[in-house]
């Protein structure tokens, strides 16, 4: 066990996590319809040019554009239709009509869409100055070459890249094993939903914040339940999710009050480390390693606040999981928009507000906060679309100035 005498900033702790953090070594294949959310464990070599071959973009007419941009007059000797070659010659002066996605007959290299032109007869018209030379026509290999790396390994597998493999007629793939995350909630007063109301007693909300966001991640969950604060029990969870996960998520019992029975259960168990962090919600977590057998987990003790733990979920323990999954993306960008309020804030810490962003009357991006900003007021993440982050150095933000959001869509 770690003491950190002093807090540490948010910087300071995505800079531990990243040393304590490696992805993944196991991969295994998946066809191709499975593969949605999954991350991509080596570089994908395409087998093939795409598109295959030569094509038009267009309904219309295929000829050979070397005398535009003049007005032209070609005879149509036939039709190019799509999924069968157009086998034919074409001689100077003549031109074939083209559907979209039909190859291109050879020493054609520009289409005309139809409703460009004029027809009499097989006499095909095209006016002056409305093409250039390979207008129209896909060039072969122009989305991707035979040979070329099509997607990179720890690339997130979305609609896009599902489909990009798919038309490079691959129909599975190795991806990244899905990292396996345990999870339980600690705490005397923590009702399970089935239990009877009782004075004292909530419900657990943090179970289910903490499911959705490891399900959308992509993670493979196992649910421990609410687990009472007595060191055996406490004990007896951390041992069991240490034997099955990769990742152990607790929430609750790491605050002042509680936590010298749980760091001293941790010592005997692992290598934790207690955070104290400049950070409003969500000032204590403790994180480090349970070891069972010679197995070991990672472990993140977030705080009980619901709003803590969501805030501390994304800013810390969605990156430390990423990259445990193997996947390779920049960070999203944050948005700025203009304060409709006052915010009150001490340099010294980082604090995130529950946010609603909105365009103001010029188009700009403007935010107010959901109003109560209390760590347990979870309805204000439910209101909000993204969290304000106030930076560790930054002040009091007055009404008009840019403040940072980090929208919920793509992070939650
Ligand atoms: P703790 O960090 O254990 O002192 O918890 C801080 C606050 O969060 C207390 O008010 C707890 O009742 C509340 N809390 C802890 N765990 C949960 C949970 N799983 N669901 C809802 N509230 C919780
Ligand atoms: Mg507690």
């Amino acid at each position: 066990m770690r003491e950190t005498p002093t807090s540490l900033s948010v910087e300071a702790v995505l800079a531990h996590l990243e040393q304590m953090t490696v992805p993944l070594s196991d991969s295994e294949p998946v066809a191709l319809v499975q593969a949605l959310d999954r991350v991509l464990a080596e570089d994908v070599i395409s087998p093939l040019n795409v598109p295959p071959h030569d094509n038009s973009a267009m309904d219309g007419y295929a000829f050979n554009g070397q005398s535009l941009p003049q007005a032209q007059t070609l005879q149509v000797v036939g039709t190019a239709l799509a999924g069968q070659a157009w086998t034919g010659s074409v001689l100077p002066g003549q031109c074939v009509k083209i559907m979209t996605g039909a190859i291109m007959p050879p020493g054609l290299d520009t289409v005309v869409a139809q409703e460009m032109t004029r027809v009499q007869g097989d006499q095909l018209h095209i006016p002056a100055g409305t093409l250039q030379r390979g207008d129209n026509c896909r060039l072969c290999g122009e989305d991707i070459q035979a040979g070329n790396i099509a997607l990179k390994s720890g690339t997130r597998l979305g609609p896009a890249a599902c489909g990009l493999l798919a038309s490079l007629g691959l129909p599975e793939v190795r991806v990244t094993r899905r990292l396996k995350v345990a999870y339980f909630s600690t705490g005397d007063e923590i009702l399970s939903l089935g239990q009877a109301p009782r004075e004292g007693a909530v419900y657990d909300s943090n179970r289910y914040t903490v499911h959705g966001m490891l399900t959308r991640l992509g993670c493979s969950v196992l649910d421990m339940g609410v687990v009472r604060d007595d060191p055996a029990l406490l004990e007896a969870a951390f041992r069991q999710a240490a034997a099955q996960a990769d990742v152990i998520i607790t929430s609750g019992g790491v605050s002042v009050g509680e936590a010298d029975f749980t760091k001293a259960m941790m010592k005997q168990l692992g290598d934790v480390a207690f955070w104290r962090i400049d950070m409003r919600p969500g000032r204590p977590m403790a994180v480090g390693r349970i070891h069972q057998g010679d197995r070991s987990a990672v472990l993140f003790g977030l705080p009980g606040n619901p709003v803590a733990v969501m805030v501390t979920f994304m800013a810390f323990v969605r990156p430390a999981l990423e990259r445990m999954m193997g996947m390779q993306r920049p960070a999203l960008p944050l948005l700025k928009a203009r304060s409709q309020e006052v915010l009150r804030k001490k340099p010294g810490r980082t604090e995130y507000q529950r946010g609603v962003v909105t365009r103001d009357t010029q188009g700009q991006l403007q935010v107010i906060t959901t109003g109560l900003q209390g760590s347990g007021v979870l309805s204000s993440m439910v209101q909000a679309n993204g969290l304000i982050v106030l930076h560790h150095d930054q002040g009091t933000a007055q009404i008009g100035d840019w403040v940072d959001v980090m929208m919920f869509d793509g992070h939650l």
